[in-house]
């Protein structure tokens, strides 16, 4: 046990191994136990690559045991073996070291590539007094470079605190980090806490230049909305001044979608089209304040500012080139119907109201406004489509700035 610790076989969390909370004397307690030969509780292990462990629970079993033997603290408080309080294991006579080393403690091992089932015994151990929150889990859980990503871009983000209006709380900015990129899709599929798991688990194994795209777009991407919306953009409205998941959800998705130029463009307008919007609309109060998990909610605020966005950006360019690339309003009636497939993500349709008229074949290809060359996307995946070239390189632009 002791050697394999030694030989980093088995990864001890170093966020984990800061908060070490057992003191010497719980891990005399626990050192005592063994000696008296009291069965004490399984560890499991995680194996994160061939002979590597990480410890999903006993974490504190084992660097207790690992620091005793390596007699960085004697015995204290005991009340069975009293005759031992004060002893480092130096100090212990040989059949007692025997003993302490030879000890094999219960240890269950998870294979590779089923981080799910990890999650899941994580999620169902962790019961003890001071539970661990998701993002904690998620922590020793998805190790690699894109859970890396998050903690560097919440450490090192300085507007973070100024539009979040709070600390970071045991791993917070971590989570509303990864929300982003977990609803960025919009495939709403199960739950915030299942989507953003699955986006962990799936961008794992990304190598080192996507991941520095992806804190570069966060950081650009954050750095838009403080300049355009000010250090409100994440309020629900002038009375609650605070965070809102749900605002920051329905800002940072079509933020994301729009070409920055564009939204610099016209950011007053932006602006107050917005502040109005959380003034005034009803139905976006409700989808910000309510059950605002529900897929159906989610997919209206997003499509609320997409909206404001969309049409402040187009009234700008409605020239008579430009018109010509528009769809009759009719045509989206036409051709929507349940169940219609977006041909972007492969996914239903579910109302009308989450649609854009998309050219078939390329406006700019030479396809014509009609119906016969139209199909329909959801409002996301069209400007995902349509802009993403241009937000790229937007971003790029943004990376030399930021090191700055
Ligand atoms: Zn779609």
């Amino acid at each position: 046990m002791k050697n394999s610790v030694d030989a980093n076989d088995i990864i001890t969390d170093p966020d984990y191994q800061r908060n070490y909370v057992y003191d010497d004397k719980r891990a005399s307690c626990l050192v005592e136990s063994i000696l008296i030969g009291i069965p004490i509780p399984v560890i499991y292990l995680a194996e994160e690559d061939e002979s590597i462990y990480s410890v999903i629970d006993g974490q504190q079993r084992i660097t207790s045991f690992v620091r005793y033997l390596k007699n960085e603290f004697p015995l204290v408080g005991l009340k069975k073996l009293q005759s031992l309080n004060g002893l480092y294991f130096k100090q212990l006579d040989k059949n007692l070291q025997r003993r302490l080393n030879h000890q094999s403690l219960s240890i269950v091992c998870i294979e590779k590539d089923s981080r799910d089932l990890k999650y899941e015994i994580f999620s169902r151990l962790n019961l003890g007094a001071v539970k661990l929150k998701d993002q904690e889990v998620r922590n020793c859980i998805y190790r690699g470079k894109f859970n890396d990503m998050l903690k560097d871009i919440a450490n090192t983000n300085t507007y973070l605190p100024i539009l979040f209006h709070d600390s970071n709380d045991r791993y917070s900015y971590e989570e509303r980090i990864l929300r982003f990129f977990a609803l960025r899709p919009m495939v709403l599929k199960g739950t915030y806490k299942i989507m953003m798991n699955k986006c962990m688990e799936s961008h794992a194994d990304d190598d080192d230049n996507a991941i520095k795209n992806y804190k570069t777009k966060y950081n650009a991407l954050i750095d838009l909305v403080k300049t355009v919306l000010g250090e409100d953009a994440f309020f629900a409205s002038d009375q609650r001044k605070k965070f809102n998941g749900a605002v920051y959800d329905s800002i940072m998705i079509p933020f994301s979608l729009f070409p920055k130029r564009d939204i610099i463009k016209h950011a007053d307008e932006i602006r107050s089209a917005i502040q109005k919007l959380k003034a005034e609309n009803k139905d976006y109060q409700d989808w910000v304040f309510a059950g605002t998990n529900a897929s159906k909610r989610i997919r209206s605020r997003v499509c609320a500012v997409m909206d404001i966005l969309s049409n402040v950006i187009s009234a700008d360019s409605s020239s008579h080139e430009s018109n010509k690339r528009l769809f009759a309003p009719h045509i989206k009636e036409e051709l929507f119907y349940p169940g219609y497939i977006c041909k972007y993500c492969g996914n239903q349709i579910l109302s009308i109201d989450d649609c854009e008229v998309d050219h078939i074949i390329p406006y700019d290809a030479g396809g014509p406004t009609e119906i016969e060359n139209a199909q329909l996307l959801h409002k996301w995946c069209n400007r995902s489509k349509g802009s993403k070239v241009q937000v790229d390189s937007d971003f790029e632009d943004d990376s030399s700035e930021d090191e700055d």
